[in-house]
């Protein structure tokens, strides 16, 4: 039997943008930036700057669009909660009908206060103790196990009274950012392909139940090719685990953040996928479910972060525009060199310059190098694009900073979803003593 690895052709999963689309979730009407008519500047009038935006039509339409991609593959979306983990946020995934992808026994409780049933959750923690996946199982969540030593202790521990899904790396590497790649060989993610007779052995030694296979080849997969790869090697995998119900494929789906991005073809990948399930489950004997988990692709686009610029600050290299915010509220660009466009939503007519744009941390804090962006004054409102995920969710008190508010738009009105942090949440958890 040939495997599925060489049945499937490597068409290009990921397109090149030729512009980011002025994400039509913002739109500049009569010189005002709006998103579902709600006017940008009035909002950071009534909730302050700086200010995270997110708007809830457009995580709807990329929901309806994966799963319209994927339809034929019996297919669930499990939405990871690290991406964006504010509570309406969760429930707004639950009313569009997806599952959620956890990390850590906190998202696991912030998913079942959304009102998500366990079992539509996966836990996939990585490097936790075995009591933390205890208490998950007692959670009823799905469990998701990434080493071999969890492997043995829950066999031990639950025999086959609880089935559990087992992470692979299948060692393809991701491209793009080390520092987001999970499949290469240096990888802390999953447990090797290549330890899958010791996999078995567990298995058989303690009867486990094993009702999922799972692979995440870590975020923006610039390499067209390691999607379908490690899904192929899935699908051959999958062959000797029986009593499979799903195969978790994870995620990596690129969004564009600047104009000649790669980005994912949804669209192509379910084509492809459709292609290999049909022979898989031909060869199974049996239809499964196919899960994702779609965070950026979900979310990312959303998402505007308003910051205010404070100062104008030439210098003898550039002119700086320091902004209410840092690396506090907004780490990607720091920490993953990740690119976000930024406007200017006050100016929007205004002659376009070159700017540096930094925060107001004390660290080298820099949103972007020689961004062109429509004059700016101190007192403008900037927009940074692609705001939605791993925005708030990475943010932190650096400096004592307090954090900002956020904002969901839907169905035309703006909902306050959380509150701009105060002087007195930097202290609640502080305990004072006598020195
Ligand atoms: C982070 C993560 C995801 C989401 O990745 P995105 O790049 O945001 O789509 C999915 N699954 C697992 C297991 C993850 O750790």
């Amino acid at each position: 039997m040939m495997p599925v690895f060489d049945r499937i052709f490597y068409n290009s999963f990921i397109k090149t943008m030729e512009t980011v689309a002025q994400s039509p979730s913002m739109e500049l009407v009569n010189g005002r930036y709006q998103i579902q008519g709600i006017d940008m500047l009035e909002l950071v009038e009534a909730y302050g700057a700086p200010l995270f935006v997110y708007d809830a039509g457009k995580i709807a339409e990329k929901y309806q669009q994966m799963t319209e991609a994927f339809h034929g593959l019996n297919c669930r979306i499990k939405y990871p909660v690290k991406a964006l983990s504010n509570i309406n946020i969760l429930k707004l995934f639950r009313k569009l009908g997806a599952g959620l992808d956890t990390v850590s026994i906190q998202e696991v409780r912030l998913g079942l206060k959304a009102g998500f049933e366990p079992h539509e959750m996966i836990y996939t923690p990585n490097c936790v103790s075995f009591d933390e996946i205890k208490e998950a199982v007692k959670l009823g969540v799905v469990i998701n196990i990434d080493n071999i030593s969890i492997l043995e202790q829950f066999g031990h521990e639950y025999g086959d009274s609880i089935p559990c899904c087992i992470r692979f790396n299948p060692h393809i590497s991701a491209g793009g950012n080390s520092k987001i790649k999970t499949g290469h060989i240096d990888s802390k993610f999953g447990i090797s392909v290549y330890q899958q007779r010791h996999v078995q052995r567990i298995i058989k030694a303690n009867n486990i139940r094993v009702h999922g296979l799972h692979v995440h080849t870590g975020s923006d997969i610039l390499d067209a090719r390691s999607y379908s790869q490690s899904a192929a090697i899935l699908f051959d995998l999958a062959h000797e685990f029986p009593q499979l119900q799903f195969i978790d494929f994870g995620s990596g789906f690129k969004v564009p953040y600047k104009p000649g991005d790669v980005f994912t073809d949804v669209y192509e990948i379910g084509e492809e996928l459709r292609q290999a399930y049909q022979l898989f489950t031909k060869e199974y004997g049996r239809e499964i479910e196919v899960w994702f988990e779609p965070g950026k692709y979900m979310v990312s686009e959303a998402g505007f972060f308003l910051m205010r610029s404070n100062v104008i600050k030439p210098t003898p290299a550039t002119v700086f525009v320091g902004v209410d915010s840092g690396l506090n509220h907004f780490i990607r660009p720091m920490m993953y060199g990740g690119h976000h466009e930024i406007f200017n939503v006050s100016n929007p007519g205004g002659i376009q310059r070159i700017y540096t744009v930094v925060g107001y941390i004390c660290e080298t804090d820099t949103f972007g190098w020689d961004r062109k962006i429509s004059e700016v004054r101190e007192g403008d409102i900037l927009a940074l694009r692609n705001a939605g995920a791993y925005g708030y969710s990475m943010s932190s008190n650096y400096n004592s900073r307090l954090r900002p508010a956020e904002v969901m738009i839907i169905n035309g009105e703006a909902k306050l979803i959380r509150k701009r942090e105060t002087f007195d949440d930097l202290l609640r958890s502080q305990v004072e003593v006598e020195l």
